[in-house]
């Protein structure tokens, strides 16, 4: 009987990726987003790992991710980047969950002071944070919250020539010097934005992806390892004659007598069904594409160049061979997806 498709999780490539940001960072504290069950790899996988590293301060998007976190990191700094809801006050208090306020109108709440918040101020995504038209209220939340993080968030961190980098970091600054004094540790950069340089780094930096190995430029890994390998087994060989048709709507037509290999993998494990006819699996390091159409547990594959492949052969998905954003820019998409659409049936190993 074939096995399900596993992943092979590395702690070792995750600690070189958390030194690895640590040291580009420099003084600068380095913090890591950890939301979505860290990118689908799994808060219980990785959250010891990055501590043990010496990682202190954590990001998720929801109360109940920051409770679940706080299970594992008794002693860990915790941030919810979604804002706070005055209901939840007591639970947030109880396990010392740090919410970031978003819209002035959330930190009305006096007590808001006891939770230690962050406060997020846009600076040009216009999505969460404080409008830069607010300033005033901006200046009476902090006086009022005594923020212990000024954050804001790039919108082209992954396009290093945009000059909106520029523009969101001067408006960044500006809001620092306004609040002068009363200004605390701040925070602009994601992993996109720690890779364009010091100015963007303030006092502490909040990745996510690089953590996870997925690079802002495709084609430059920029250091980061992979940290998931995604392989799966072949369940059947076939030797298809010229002119045959493979898999669902005869998508494929053999051009001349090959050898298919039959994978189990699909897009119920998160293999995009966009990957038909488009996709490579590598066997020993050798690349073998993809034919016709992905099913929800099959693909098919041109092996006709690997006389050596058997059933239960093992084949990369993704990992050191093709990276994942070979594959996301494949599937037109970026590696946060893939990671985060992970399938659930699939068997986790941590190295
Ligand atoms: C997810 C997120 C991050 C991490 O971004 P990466 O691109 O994965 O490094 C940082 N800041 C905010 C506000 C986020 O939502």
């Amino acid at each position: 009987m074939s096995r399900r498709p596993r992943l092979i999780l590395s702690r070792q490539a995750l600690a070189h990726n958390y030194q690895h940001l640590s040291s580009v960072v420099g003084k600068a504290e380095c913090a890591a987003s950890i939301k979505a069950d860290a990118y689908g790899l799994g808060i219980e996988f990785v959250a010891p790992v990055l501590w043990e590293e010496g990682c202190r301060t954590y990001f998720v998007a929801y109360l109940e991710e920051a409770l679940a976190l706080r299970e594992l990191l008794h002693d860990a700094t915790i941030y919810v980047f979604h804002g706070f809801d005055r209901r939840n006050f007591d639970i947030a208090k109880a396990a010392r969950i740090r919410p970031v306020i978003n819209l002035s109108e959330e930190a009305l709440l006096p007590k808001i002071k006891e939770l230690n918040p962050a406060v997020h101020v846009d600076t040009g995504m216009r999505r969460l944070g404080i409008p830069q038209y607010e300033m005033d209220r901006l200046l009476k939340l902090v006086e009022r919250s005594k923020p212990s993080l000024l954050m804001s968030h790039l919108a082209k961190a992954d396009e290093p020539e945009s000059m909106d980098n520029v523009t969101q970091l001067e408006r960044f600054n500006s809001i620092r010097n306004q609040l002068g004094d009363a200004c605390p540790y701040s925070s602009l950069a994601n992993t996109a934005g720690i890779l364009l340089g010091p100015p963007f780094h303030f006092e502490l930096v909040r990745p996510g992806i690089g953590l996870y190995g997925g690079s802002p430029d495709p084609n430059d890994p920029k250091g980061f390892k992979p940290v998931v390998t995604w392989q799966a087994q072949v369940i059947e060989l076939q030797d298809v004659a010229m002119g045959e048709s493979v898999g669902y709507g005869g998508a494929f037509l053999a051009p001349r007598p090959l050898k298919l290999a039959t994978i189990g993998i699909g897009y119920a494990d998160g293999y995009h069904r966009v990957l038909g006819g488009q996709g490579e699996l590598a066997i020993d390091g050798q690349i073998c594409p993809i034919v016709g159409r992905v099913s929800m547990d099959l693909v098919t594959l041109d092996v006709s160049a690997i006389p050596t492949i058997k059933k239960g052969t093992w084949v990369e998905v993704m990992g050191p061979i093709i990276s994942i954003d070979t594959v996301a820019v494949k599937a037109n998409t970026i590696g946060y997806e893939l990671l985060t659409r992970l399938g659930s049936r699939m068997e986790r190993v941590v190295v």
